[in-house]
């Protein structure tokens, strides 16, 4: 009989796999699959039951937001053989299951966990000690994420990271950093940075190109300088949320490698969540380094 280890969060998106859970069980049964159950107890649990449940089985379902994924993934990532993961997003902001186009219907996406098929995915390591699905971050629209309470992302969605990032705009910190990508180095003032590989951001899509591959070993990296003056400021957002001419504030880089060094530690965010205070901070590719199950896509 095949196995399949089930981690879910209980809490995330208003708790909403309450009404769903027996439905989406009875999908996994009916398919075959002996199951174990993991209901989450707090951070890292959902690692750990990765880490030491998911030696022993074929599959890996994990439902929650991002950051239930990022979990799992980094439970994942300790095993010598990696089992297929599948994914039911439930979170108010699920940034990496847009890129996937997996289903936010709960009952839809635990039919495409047994009827998909395996779409290898690229991971970011960060520091040789944690990984990443779709984002690592730092500065101006970031902190955002991890501060805002999960309560407050499950009444308000999208609109509280957009609230609070408006707040922040107005104590926006500069960072002094150098930052070694493939041959470029760049160094001096900067407000934020990212380094991705998903086409939506804090539930914004646009962000990033949307023709970015999630498979193709590199990251798409954004990288804002401080601005001098007003005007700066307002040609960098038009630059980001209108797309105009490129400036001298923003940097875009391709890169399956990156080092960041700041001359005082600076906080990071990892698929939503804090990720530490760093001062040497160095991230890598690993291609298509865990399979996630979605639907077949259409040919073009
Ligand atoms: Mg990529």
């Amino acid at each position: 009989m095949k196995k399949m280890l089930f981690i879910f969060n209980p809490r995330s998106g208003k708790a909403q796999i309450k009404n769903k859970l027996m439905e989406i069980l009875d999908i996994f049964a009916k398919s075959g699959y002996e199951l174990i159950v993991h209901v989450t107890q707090g951070p890292r649990d959902a690692t750990q039951a990765a880490a030491t449940l998911g030696k022993s089985v074929d599959l890996v379902v994990c439902s929650g937001g991002d950051g239930t994924l990022n979990e799992t993934i980094n439970g994942l990532m300790e095993l010598e053989k990696i089992p297929i993961l599948g994914y039911i997003p439930a979170g108010s902001t699920n940034d990496f299951a847009t890129s996937l186009k997996i289903s936010r219907n709960m009952i839809t996406a635990a039919q495409t966990v047994v009827s998909g098929v395996p779409y290898p995915i690229d991971i970011g390591c960060f520091c040789r000690e944690r990984h990443f699905v779709y984002i690592a971050a730092f500065g101006a629209f970031t902190e955002v994420a991890y501060l805002t309470s999960q309560d407050f992302k499950n009444v308000l969605g999208h609109q509280a990271y957009f609230m609070e990032g408006m707040k922040s705009l107005t104590s926006i910190k500069s960072y002094v950093l150098r930052v070694e990508c493939d041959s470029v180095v760049l160094e001096g003032d900067f407000i934020f940075g990212m380094i991705t590989n998903t086409i939506s951001v804090g539930g914004f899509k646009g962000l990033v190109a949307q023709d970015v591959a999630l498979n193709d070993g590199e990251f798409e990296v954004l990288l804002i300088r401080t601005p001098k003056t007003p005007l700066d400021f307002t040609n960098i957002i038009n630059y980001m949320f209108l797309k105009e001419e490129p400036n001298e504030y923003v940097h875009k880089l391709r890169t399956s490698c990156i080092k960041i060094f700041p001359e005082e530690p600076i906080d990071w965010v990892l698929d939503g969540e804090f990720g530490g205070s760093r001062r040497e901070v160095e991230i890598f590719n690993l291609k298509k380094q865990i399979k996630i199950l979605r639907n077949p896509q259409k040919k073009q």
